[in-house]
């Protein structure tokens, strides 16, 4: 440590400069409040991610005042997905009635974007350092321990919000945040140039043992992205690019598209993907972003549901440092759930559809007859239209040709 710790605890500090990180530290300078945000990494920093961007981001980023900035980055748009079932059939859902298109754009460049709107908000920004544990005062989070290429130093604070994502030091320290018991997917990600046949849209691909996404970023370039469960990886240990363009193959749609492209750097590996938070609040803490834990990237809503619980935290965490008091934390719990709880629904229900090569080549195949419910299902995973709507007896009703 380099000295005592300052006596006058700043109102925030947010540890992770991602999407939720970055965002929850605008919300609270929008809200008036002092903050101080520590990230390990130096921006622009890369990030796995299929880096499909739900709609509904459009309405955050706007109040996050960073539409225009975003704009400027021309991100690709996307209208809908296209999705590919096992044995090969297709339908497409487009974002029926959306204010805007989805987009795709390179995390390194959205996420940068993001952080520099933080520093002109007035948010004290250090890169380059890493949080190594809380501090802790009779059960109650009132600080961090960090450190940088100077040395390290206590930082207290009268309120820590983890952003740190997937590995979050505060989550884990808080004894918050685990890996999910059974499921335990991997995912790798490569950048193509020259794929064939890429449209404004998204794409899954179904079947091979996972799922492939594609995620075009222009009208040549591609994020193409898969998912498979631990016990396929294990030749992977052979050599990532290897294992990479080989599996490939098991998606042909994909296979053939890529036959004269060039893959545009070594392709990375990340997982397991699902962590499962016991809370988002702790006494001093929230959790905000993956640090609150995430499932499964099939649907594509991390970036959204990053500011969307950013948006809801700094709300909750406002009013406690207004209250001086940390009782009211834990409506943070109520309300994120509240936010979230038919879209995790939904996304389970997915999950099951997925998993069973089958019913997912029913399922599309019911699609394609009906477009309608295929532009729903499309918007409900674009995040602008409710979950609960894909929930209710009448959607699976007509979706089993019932009514
Ligand atoms: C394979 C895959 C595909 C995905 N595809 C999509 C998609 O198409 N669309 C979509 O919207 N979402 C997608 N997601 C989800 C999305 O990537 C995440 O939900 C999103 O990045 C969450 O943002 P975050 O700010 O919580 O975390 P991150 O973006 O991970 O940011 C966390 C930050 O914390 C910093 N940090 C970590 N530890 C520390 C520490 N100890 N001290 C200081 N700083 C620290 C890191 O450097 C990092 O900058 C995908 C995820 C995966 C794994």
């Amino acid at each position: 440590m380099t000295g005592p710790p300052r006596v006058d605890p700043r109102d925030v500090i947010v540890v992770g400069g991602g999407p939720a990180g970055a965002a929850v530290a605008i919300f609270l300078r929008q809200h008036g409040r002092e903050v101080l945000l520590l990230d390990e990494a130096r921006f622009p920093r890369d990030k796995v991610c299929g880096e499909a961007v739900s709609p509904e981001a459009w309405r955050l980023l706007a109040a996050l005042g960073v539409d225009g900035a975003v704009r400027m980055l021309a991100p690709h748009p996307l209208h809908g997905m296209a999705v590919t079932a096992p044995d090969g059939t297709c339908f497409r859902g487009d974002y029926r009635g959306a204010p805007r298109p989805g987009f795709a754009v390179r995390r390194e460049r959205l996420d940068r974007v993001l952080l520099d709107r933080a520093r002109e908000a007035g948010v004290d920004v250090r890169e380059g350092t890493k949080v190594s544990g809380l501090l802790m005062r009779e059960g109650t989070v009132v600080g961090v321990t960090a450190a940088n290429g100077r040395g390290a130093e206590a930082l207290p604070a009268r309120l820590v919000i983890g952003a740190d994502g997937r590995r979050s030091v505060v989550a884990r320290r808080l004894g918050l945040l685990r890996e999910h018991p059974r499921l335990r997917k991997f995912a790798v990600r490569g950048y193509w140039e020259g794929m064939e046949a890429l449209e404004e849209r998204g794409e899954m691909h179904g079947g091979g043992g996972g799922y492939c996404g594609v995620a075009p970023l222009s009208a040549t370039r591609a994020n193409v992205t898969f998912v498979l469960d631990r016990r396929d990886m294990a030749p992977a240990g052979d050599g990532l690019e290897r294992f990479y363009r080989r599996t490939l193959r098991r998606w042909p749609r994909i296979a053939e598209r890529l036959a004269r492209s060039t893959l545009l750097s070594p392709p990375r590996a990340i997982g397991p993907l699902a962590l499962e938070a016991s809370r988002v609040s702790a006494p001093g803490a929230l959790l905000v972003g993956d640090a609150a834990g995430f499932y499964d990237p099939f649907t594509g809503e991390g970036v959204t549901l990053a500011l969307r619980s950013a948006e809801i935290a700094a709300a909750v965490a406002d009013r406690c440092l207004r209250a001086q008091s940390s009782e009211g934390l834990r409506e943070y719990d109520r309300a994120r759930h509240a936010a979230t709880r038919h879209k995790f629904r939904f996304n389970r229900l997915l999950q099951v559809v997925v998993g069973h090569p089958r019913l997912a080549n029913a399922a599309a195949r019911r699609f394609v007859q009906r477009p309608d419910l295929a532009d729903r299902l499309v918007s409900i995973a674009g995040d602008f239209v409710p979950a609960r709507t894909a929930l209710g007896p009448s959607f699976l009703l007509e979706l089993l040709g019932l009514c």
